[in-house]
């Protein structure tokens, strides 16, 4: 395993933001991991773990070890239950399992990153969130070198949270997933119905692939493509209001809105974009002409414009409807 010194991190991490991280390494295995974390003890480096880089901000240089995460690998466990590698790519363990007939993971086709990275904010879209599908999380506690299984119970998911997001010291090594043994469509996201009436497509007779397919096609229409406006997908979170800051908001603007649990999930898009921010922005940083919660770039920038830019939304939107957005990647 080759440890690099003041690597440009560009190349790793989907806004192209140009910074330095002091030490680099890739590891394809747990072994490699161990020494990895080793040579950061010797060194007394913090360190960092990365995926595919899709949900990460680097607003400075890092002052630690990055390490890259190549572990790969699937073991089948049985025809409903498989466990994967955390290196692995996302959208291709979706397809994997579409055509190996585990089913229910078809409204999560394209999104961007590892199998890894997929339980850190419960990744989800088109009304399914990953969190349904995991039985457990093997990982690896970088202080003590032991292994940690965590059950679904002890992941403590929530809407594009875990416990994760809190013990930065666990490496997710695999996850084991459970999927269903017949297909079990679920269309009833709204813009997900929509598209499929929409299209030539019988919608009382969809199959698993029919649905893979037409979230890849609504996700292509709808997003900008990241290997071309730099981006990291939604820069902030929907917002989820206590009844009385949700009825404050609607007495200054009719929000569209989604009631679960006494609570109210607004798009914070919609917000974004009646305050005129879609299109708009920087030189190098904008909010995306065809979704208001995506900020791009255009690679040359530094990590912090990024963020002066978030924040320049984020106070705006309080000026203007009382609300605080709230940003969802992981900020370095
Ligand atoms: C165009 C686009 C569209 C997107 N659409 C969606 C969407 O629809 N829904 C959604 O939920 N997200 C979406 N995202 C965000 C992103 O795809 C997910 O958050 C994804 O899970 C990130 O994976 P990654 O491997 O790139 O993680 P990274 O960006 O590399 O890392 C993200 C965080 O996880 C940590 N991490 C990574 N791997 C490990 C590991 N093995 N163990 C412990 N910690 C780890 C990192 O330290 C970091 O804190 C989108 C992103 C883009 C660019």
């Amino acid at each position: 395993m080759k440890i690099e010194e003041n690597y440009s991190i560009k190349d790793i991490n989907s806004l192209r933001i140009n910074q330095l991280a002091k030490y680099f390494c890739s590891i394809e295995t747990v072994e490699q991991f161990l020494e990895a974390i080793e040579f950061s003890k010797l060194k007394n480096l913090p360190i960092l773990f990365i995926g595919e880089g899709s949900n990460i901000v680097f607003t400075k240089d890092y002052d630690g070890l990055v390490i890259k995460n190549n572990i790969l690998g699937k073991i089948e466990h049985d025809e409903r239950i498989v466990e994967i590698f955390s290196g692995e790519n996302w959208h291709k363990f979706v397809d994997w399992s579409l055509s190996n007939e585990r089913y229910g993971l078809e409204n999560l086709a394209l999104i961007p990153g590892t199998v890894g990275a997929s339980p850190i904010q419960n990744i989800g879209a088109y009304g399914k969130e990953v969190s349904a599908f995991i039985k457990e999380v093997k990982s690896i506690n970088t202080l003590t070198a032991e292994e940690r299984i965590f059950s679904k119970e002890e992941c403590n998911f929530g809407y594009r949270s875990s416990v994760f997001q809190n013990k930065k010291e666990y490496f997710i090594t695999s996850v084991v997933f459970e999927t269903h043994l017949e297909p079990c469509i679920d269309i009833s996201y709204v813009s997900l119905e929509e598209f499929f009436r929409s299209s030539p497509k019988d919608i009382e007779n969809l199959k698993p692939k029919d649905v893979f397919d037409g979230v890849s096609s609504l996700r292509k229409i709808i997003l900008p493509d990241h290997n071309i406006e730099f981006n990291v997908g939604s820069f902030f979170k929907n917002l989820i209001l206590e009844e009385g800051d949700f009825r404050n908001l609607t007495k200054i603007i009719n929000v569209p809105y989604y009631e679960a649990n006494s609570k109210y999930k607004v798009p914070s898009g919609y917000l974004i974009e009646a305050a005129g921010w879609k299109g708009n922005g920087m030189k190098n940083v904008k909010v995306s002409e065809q979704h208001a919660l995506v900020i791009t770039t255009n690679g040359n920038l530094d990590g912090n414009e990024i963020v002066r830019f978030a924040d320049s939304i984020i106070d705006d939107i309080y000026d203007k409807f009382k609300v605080k957005l709230e940003i969802e990647p992981t900020l370095i």
